[in-house]
């Protein structure tokens, strides 16, 4: 059995570790091909002058278990850190940085107290939530529609601009004026079935959880030491100790479906036959190598509209700032040239050396002009931004700005019918799997799971098409 896994971001070398380690099907020939020089695709993590710079994800939740299952089994589980100190999430509201009321969650309270005394909403903003307790439930029907727009209708414009958009649209860098409700939080769907008033709901969850498990919120983030660099590292090592063939800078160009096997083009003009392919390398790619032979799932995949982003990373002496810098950061909920900062070196242990602070920077597409302006444009702004509001005194000595230019896919209204539309499409093709961030979840553990998973899913319809195209029948 040979599989072809196309891509070495973390959701194809997941595929690859998933397929290596299988038994079920008997040997299985694993061949990852990454078009660019890097493993690792938005997992970047760079070591220099002392400094732990991540260039794309800096952490993952610990509640969607992938991610730590498969470190475990990497034999990193001792390098797991989380967070330095006690977690205080601040939002940049009405003119300062105030601390996100205890007990609140994305979107919604889960403690009243708090909620009703913190100055990130006006008193206005406050009693138009309060209105959630008595309208009646706004969803009809099944039919998608945004986040933004569902809790306007519930609980106003305050709760979407200084709650909602801030933490949610920080995540899946879009705003929730256009991410779907369906694919983002259906959880908000069921609740305003089962208790009309989201506030009802969202207090009852926080009674609950207060009676049944201990107080406090725990940070769900964690990373590794080293950095998330080093599970890539040690992906590529123990793929490779497997027999895995790892190929950089070894483009797929074409896919053709043969007599149940696949037919596989390399840039550098190679052809291989393969069993089953994981195609584990984003939207555009994939609806690109997908456009000829299965022309429908490679339409629904162009639908997905991508998202710009940019990382900052900014290191300052420490004695350029008045006050000691501890906070973890913050979200923006007034217009700024950025969308939050991490303080990664107050965060995260082993981040910078002592007198350093290391602080990352989102400035994502929707923010506008800014994000595509130059680079010493780019980089004046955000750091008069962080002057202003963290008083540094004089300028970065070292930055560093990643681009993720149309990369991260956004959930839109009318995901989940993209999603089925592929599934659908590539049905008569099951040897074929897209996997990763552009159908089932975009942080780290949804791409680790949703790698591993197509990896089984292909090799077991390999399994199937070989045990058929063998049988004497
Ligand atoms: C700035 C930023 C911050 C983020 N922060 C977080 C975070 O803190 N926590 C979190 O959980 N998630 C975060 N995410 C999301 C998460 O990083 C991504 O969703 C995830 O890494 C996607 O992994 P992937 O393997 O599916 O895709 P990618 O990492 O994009 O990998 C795809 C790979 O396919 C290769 N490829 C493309 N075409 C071909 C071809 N024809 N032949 C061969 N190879 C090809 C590419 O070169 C690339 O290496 C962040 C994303 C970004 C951009």
């Amino acid at each position: 059995m040979k599989l072809l896994v196309i891509g070495g971001g973390i959701t194809g070398l997941s595929a690859a570790w998933e397929a290596a380690r299988s038994t079920e099907h008997g040997p299985v020939q694993v061949v990852v091909a990454e078009a660019s020089e890097r493993w690792g695709g938005k997992l970047y993590t760079e070591r220099s002058e002392g400094l732990l710079i991540e260039h794309g994800p800096d952490s993952f939740v610990a509640y969607r278990p992938a991610a730590l299952k498969l470190i475990d089994e990497l034999g990193l589980a001792d390098q797991v850190i989380s967070i330095s100190g006690t977690r205080t999430v601040y939002l940049r509201s009405r003119g300062r940085l105030r601390p996100l009321p205890a007990g609140m969650g994305m979107v919604l309270p889960t403690r009243l107290g708090p909620f009703v005394t913190t100055g990130i909403l006006s008193i206005a903003d406050k009693l138009r939530a309060g209105a959630d307790l008595f309208l009646p439930r706004q969803l009809r029907d099944g039919t998608d529609v945004t986040i933004g727009a569902f809790l306007r209708a519930r609980l106003g414009h305050g709760i979407v601009q200084r709650f909602a958009d801030p933490m949610i649209g920080g995540i899946y860098g879009a705003s929730v004026n256009e991410l779907s409700l369906d694919a983002v939080l259906p959880s908000l769907r069921t609740d305003e079935q089962a208790h009309r008033s989201l506030m009802l709901a969202s207090l009852a969850a926080g009674r609950r959880a207060r009676t049944s498990g201990p107080r406090g919120a725990n940070s769900p983030f964690r990373t590794l030491r080293d950095g998330l660099g080093s599970l890539i590292d040690a992906l590529v090592t123990q793929l490779t100790d497997a027999g895995a063939d790892l190929r950089l800078g070894q483009a797929v160009s074409s896919v053709t479906a043969s007599d149940g096997r696949s037919d596989v083009r390399f840039v550098d003009g190679t052809a291989e036959t393969f069993d089953a392919v994981i195609f584990a390398s984003g939207v555009t790619a994939t609806a690109e190598l997908l456009a000829e032979p299965a022309p429908t799932a490679a339409a629904a995949l162009k639908e997905i509209p991508l998202a710009t982003s940019t990382v900052l990373a900014l290191a300052y002496p420490s004695n350029a700032f008045a006050e000691p810098v501890t906070t973890h950061g913050w979200l923006e909920a007034d217009p700024a040239p950025i969308s939050g900062i991490t303080v990664s070196s107050a965060k995260w242990a082993g981040r910078a050396p002592a007198g350093t602070v290391l602080i990352r920077a989102f400035v994502p597409g929707r923010l506008g002009a800014i994000a595509d302006a130059p680079e010493a444009e780019l980089i004046a702004a955000v750091s008069a931004h962080i002057a202003a509001v963290l008083g540094a005194t004089t300028p970065p000595t070292q930055v560093r700005v990643a681009r993720w230019p149309q990369v991260m896919p956004k959930y839109t209204v009318g995901h989940l019918d993209r999603v089925a539309a592929v599934d659908q499409a590539l049905a008569d093709l099951p040897t074929w799997r897209v996997a990763g961030s552009p159908l089932r979840g975009v942080g780290v553990p949804d791409c680790v799971a949703d790698g591993r998973r197509q990896a089984s899913l292909a090799l077991a319809a390999a399994s199937g098409a070989a045990t058929q195209v063998g049988s004497p029948a």
